[in-house]
């Protein structure tokens, strides 16, 4: 058994903090305020390699493994959870590498990992989210052709998205209601689309997210994206992987609130002295620290678990579930300990805590890992 993360994945480590610091950081307050998607940034995290590192070389990616995605998400979120989501330009055609067929894989891939393209998950719907079987998109054959009819619900990337991979239901006479459905790309520009910028988010207010309409959107039969009838369970699968990188996100975030209170505190007096010299505060200190560890070590571990193709979906759901509530616990005694300041926009400590409470919500609320712990308990 080894803990050490190797010296590669140190320097990766090292590199994406780096880029975050010297990307981010300036941008950070403006694009929250303005509800915008960092572009630039994006291209050039691209540039750099930092993008959907886990994508295989021959199409394109750097090769590394989904710990190593993990590792830039968590730099990233520890400097700027919102900016820090131009990590998920991938996200969606995760499918493509999972079911994809051997073509798709060539066309779509490399425009991801190039900064060429950004991608989008389609599944939930406005009365169907945690309920994944639940959802009512139909996507009719027709000729050679689906045409699609229906609503998603809050797609990240979705005014910005080139494709999106959309989960639709295709066999409406099957028994079983988690084998109607199937994967779809579906690309950005098909007439019929209509997306729709959702405004107003709590946090993560720099990473787009949209309302998609489809009415009577027409593609070929060949954009089918594994098996038709699968689709309930290949977004299953792709979730046991792509949580992981919300975990990371949760103990990224943790840690960037964690270090901005520890500053904060060193520097601010009360009573004639610093408050940390409080040992209350010290306490609390530490059990955030502990916390983030815990968090750390468990994400580490589904994700090096993952990669050596053993993924195990109940901690999987352990990991996500621990660091989403780490980062909405400590963020908010982050806030707590910059007093009033903390309140106020000025400080980043506010953006961290409202970032933070999407991670109790997207890609399986709190209570849908619940379930899938729970599953696998007995
Ligand atoms: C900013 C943002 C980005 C998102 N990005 C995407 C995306 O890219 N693609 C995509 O497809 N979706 C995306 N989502 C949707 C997200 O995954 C859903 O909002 C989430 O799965 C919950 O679905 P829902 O909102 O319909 O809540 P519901 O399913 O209606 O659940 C509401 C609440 O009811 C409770 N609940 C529901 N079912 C149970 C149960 N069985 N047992 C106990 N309690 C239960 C929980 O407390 C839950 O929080 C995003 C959402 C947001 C807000």
């Amino acid at each position: 058994m080894d803990f050490e993360l190797t010296e590669e994945q140190k320097m990766l480590q090292q590199v994406a903090y780096e880029f975050a610091v010297n990307e981010f950081t300036p941008i950070a307050k403006e694009y929250d305020r303005e509800e915008r998607f960092p572009r630039e940034v994006w291209k050039k995290a691209c540039e750099n390699g930092l993008i959907g590192a886990y994508i295989p070389e021959e199409y394109g990616g750097m090769g590394a493994g989904f710990l190593e995605n993990a590792l830039i998400t968590e730099q990233f979120s520890r400097v700027d959870m919102g900016i820090g989501l131009i990590g998920a330009a991938t996200f969606g055609s995760e499918n493509i590498l999972f079911f994809g067929t051997e073509e798709q894989k060539q066309k779509y891939l490399p425009l991801i990992a190039s900064g060429e393209a950004i991608s989008a998950g389609a599944y939930t719907e406005p009365n169907a989210g945690t309920d994944v079987a639940g959802i009512k998109t139909r996507a009719r054959k027709d000729g050679g052709d689906y045409v699609i009819n229906g609503s998603k619900m809050f797609i990240t990337n979705g005014t910005i998205c080139d494709f999106m991979v959309v989960l639709a239901v295709t066999n409406p006479e099957a028994e079983k209601r988690h084998q109607r459905q199937s994967l779809i790309l579906v690309e950005a520009d098909r007439d019929g689309i209509t997306r729709t910028k959702i405004h107003g988010k709590m946090g993560i207010r720099a990473s787009d997210t949209a309302e998609i309409a489809f009415d009577d959107v027409r593609v070929p039969q060949s954009n089918l994206i594994g098996q038709e009838g699968r689709g309930f369970y290949e977004v299953m699968q792709f979730f046991d992987v792509t949580r992981i990188m919300v975990a990371a996100q949760g103990v990224g975030v943790a840690q960037g609130a964690f270090d901005l209170a520890l500053k904060y505190v060193q520097e601010r007096k009360a009573f004639g002295r610093p408050i940390i010299a409080n040992q209350a505060v010290q306490f609390k200190l530490a059990e955030m620290a502990t916390k983030i560890e815990l968090a750390r070590t468990l994400m580490y571990r589904a994700a090096w678990t993952i990669d050596n193709g053993a993924t195990d979906p109940k901690l999987n759901a352990m990991a996500k579930y621990y660091a989403g509530h780490t980062a909405t616990w400590v963020t908010n005694e982050a806030l707590q300990l910059h007093g009033g300041y903390g309140y106020i926009d000025e400080y980043d400590i506010q953006r961290f805590y409202r970032d933070a409470r999407i991670l109790e919500i997207y890609e399986g609320v709190r209570e849908a890992e619940l379930m899938t712990i729970a599953r696998r308990l007995v």
